[in-house]
């Protein structure tokens, strides 16, 4: 068996701590944005395929035992489910889990921050891809910007710190906004996120005309006379690289899939909402948790999967700047 169990740093084949857990509670999304849903959204999976939630702290908590120390929960949009703020406070009671995360596109963030905070939620991402309005409705050809930045504004006042904006950068479409965004975290505590476009589902079409590598966005920025000065990175870093400039109470991260791939730093496995065990986000692999599960095998056996897909990880993704083959699965299935 490699790795360790029972609270233990676990490591994979290539000597990388697995250690964090993206759940996805929900296929359904309030919002259809171009580079990951279709406009007419996705055939959802049947309700009973989905794990309630006592099935997720199941898992979880099985996670747990294994060495797993942080969740995020994603999705579609956790916020969409009910009940999440309950779930939230009953994944905190899990012994060694030590931080639990959300990745939302902040439009149910002013109705739900202050109680995701009390039942102790630590953070959130919120995904951002442009400041202006009708951009956004584009963007997403549904959304309301407004209703984004006072979720960004609620989960300030809430401290749920560091608040991460994600921004996917396309080419021709909100790549002028690069700078837009630096400047931003002079202005508020926050940390932006620019992401490489990822040629996965509603996202391949688009990835040969608007792919934007990273050195690309850095070169936008100096252009715009920006200087970045190197960061030590905020809280989950993860893969992100870090920035800020000088005296800014944010900072700017790059996460780039594609042009340098992030995988030497992963530290994750990621359990979709059917209760699948998926080993990387651009892998095929997945093992599935919900038969053993609701067939009653022991928690031993639950462990052994988590360690069978810590031992499947691919040493990196197969997406390449030519793009990539698997369309089997869409973000908002896989929880980005
Ligand atoms: N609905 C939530 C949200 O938008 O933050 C959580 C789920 S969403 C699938 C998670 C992240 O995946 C978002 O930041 C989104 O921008 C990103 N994403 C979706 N499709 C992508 C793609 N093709 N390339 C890069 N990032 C993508
Ligand atoms: Fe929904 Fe998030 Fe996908 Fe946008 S990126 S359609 S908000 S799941």
């Amino acid at each position: 068996m490699n790795g360790e169990t029972g609270g233990q740093a676990l490591r994979d084949r290539f000597q990388r701590d697995i250690h964090y857990l993206r759940v996805s509670i929900t296929d359904k999304c309030n919002l259809r944005c171009v580079y990951c849903m279709p406009a007419g959204g996705v055939p959802l999976v049947k309700h009973e395929d989905i794990l309630r939630f006592e099935e997720f702290e199941h898992l979880v908590a099985v996670a747990a035992s294994v060495g797993f120390r942080r969740v995020r929960l994603t999705g579609g949009e956790p916020l969409v489910r009910k009940g999440v703020v309950d779930f939230v406070r009953r994944l905190k009671m899990i012994p060694g889990i030590e931080d639990v995360a959300l990745t939302t596109n902040g439009i149910l963030l002013p109705q739900f921050a202050h109680d995701l905070k009390k039942a102790g939620l630590d953070r959130v991402n919120i995904s951002l891809d442009t400041l202006r309005a009708e951009r956004f409705r584009a963007i997403t050809r549904i959304g309301q910007v407004e209703e984004v930045w006072a979720g960004i504004q609620a989960a300030i006042v809430e401290g749920l710190h560091p608040v991460k904006l994600n921004v996917v950068v396309m080419g021709g479409v909100n790549n002028d906004e690069i700078a837009d965004f630096v400047r931003m975290t002079a202005e508020m505590p926050v940390h932006v996120r620019f992401i490489e476009l990822m040629p996965i589902g509603e996202g391949d079409p688009r990835f040969r005309g608007q792919f934007v590598p990273i050195e690309q966005m850095k070169t936008a920025i100096s252009n715009a006379g920006l200087e970045l000065l190197h960061h030590q990175g905020v809280n989950g870093a993860g893969p992100a690289r870090y920035f800020t400039l000088a005296g800014a109470p944010g900072t700017v991260g790059f996460i780039s899939a594609i042009s340098k791939h992030f995988c030497a730093a992963c530290n994750r496995l990621r359990l979709t909402a059917e209760g699948r065990l998926r080993v990387c986000l651009h892998a095929k692999d997945e093992l599935d948790l919900r038969a053993p599960l609701r067939s009653g095998a022991p928690d031993e056996v639950l462990k052994d999967i988590f360690l069978q897909a810590i031992r499947q990880k691919p040493h990196e993704h197969a997406m390449t700047e030519k793009g990539w083959g698997n369309q089997a699965r869409i973000m908002s299935q896989i929880g980005g």
